[in-house]
């Protein structure tokens, strides 16, 4: 029988708690809450989609190598080894670039880094077998986030790259009808670009990246996301950006997904899989769009008629209340 919908939760991730990220020369207080999640899991709670929360399954870590290079990933266990000792107060931060494998001063690596953002990954991982076992759709809950992770290096709160993973599983494991995906499409609704997914997938063309987000001159990263980079060798044609301005809001914003669909529809994945971040809700501290919480609805719709199976996974977003707002909004429209 085929699977039903499910979301996907852990209450692991609350273990996960950067202290401090470096910011414009000061140590401020971490963006990245276990609150983020939580304000999520209360309002399905009270919701028609309680029955659908179920708990992610174990994988491998070697599993992280589909899509990171070996090196990194010893990289991330050293580092958790020396944090105690090396680190500021319990957590480590990259100190010259690209040595230190890190974007940033926003993504310390502490004791138990490693295997809290791997349980964030099975989460993902999760909800991509339960797509593969016939369900529409499905959605992924877990934190730390994963998009700004690349092949070799960490930044932007993320260390393993979840939507990549999810690709990647869809292009190797098969589903139930016992065929492995040929092509699948990643739509990144995160703010920020997702440079890491970029980055891993950047010469395939079995996977189609793309993104609408605030430009790089105002939105992190400032060194991707811009409108020339399509892709390069076999995948030329097939990283399609879309950096919008300061203020965007829906009209501009369903513009940039109707044309984001057409590009998709033409590679014509069976699988899509959705970096959704909800740092697009108007006033998010790291945002600058103007959505607000229909507006999810009105995505959620729109993922749905493109008539693939689809996981969505948690990005960004960073005010607890607009964060379970726009998911339950989300869900809505997918139904
Ligand atoms: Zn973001």
């Amino acid at each position: 029988m085929p699977e039903t919908t499910a979301i996907i939760y852990s209450p692991r991730h609350r273990e996960h708690q950067p202290r401090i990220e470096v910011l414009y020369g000061r140590h401020t207080p971490h963006p990245e809450r276990p609150e983020r999640v939580e304000a999520i899991r209360l309002a399905i709670a009270g919701s028609r989609w309680e029955h659908t929360v179920r708990g992610p399954s174990s994988f491998p870590i070697v599993i992280a190598t589909s899509v990171h290079e070996p090196a990194y990933v010893a990289f991330l266990h050293e580092h958790a080894d020396l944090a105690a000792e090396e680190g500021l107060d319990g957590e480590w931060f990259p100190y010259t670039w690209p040595r230190d494998r890190g974007l940033d001063l926003g993504t310390p690596i502490s004791k138990h880094t490693v295997d809290l953002a791997w349980h964030s990954a099975e989460c993902a991982l999760t909800a991509a077998k339960v797509v593969r076992d016939g369900a529409p759709w499905s959605f992924s809950i877990g934190r730390p986030p994963g998009h700004h992770a690349s092949v070799g290096a960490h930044g932007g709160y993320c260390y393993f790259n979840h939507a990549a993973l999810v690709a990647q599983s869809f292009l190797d494991a098969p589903s139930m009808t016992g065929r492995t995906a040929d092509r699948v499409a990643i739509l990144d609704l995160d703010i920020h670009h997702g440079n890491g997914t970029q980055d891993i997938f950047y010469a395939s063309d079995r996977v189609f990246y793309a993104s609408i987000h605030g430009e790089p001159d105002w939105a992190y990263p400032p060194h991707s996301g811009f409108a020339g980079e399509t892709g390069t060798r076999a995948g030329s044609g097939a990283n399609y950006n879309q950096p919008l301005p300061i203020g965007t809001g829906w009209r501009e914003y369903s513009h940039a997904l109707d044309r984001a669909f057409d590009r998709m529809a033409q590679f014509d994945p069976s699988h899509l899989v959705v970096s959704q971040g909800f740092d697009t809700f108007s006033g998010d501290r790291w945002g600058g769009f103007e959505l607000h919480a229909p507006d999810y609805a009105r995505i959620g719709e729109r993922l749905r008629t493109f008539g693939r199976p689809i996981v969505i996974i948690l990005e960004g977003g960073y005010e607890p209340a607009n964060i379970a707002a726009g998911t339950m909004s989300l869900l809505d429209g997918l139904a």
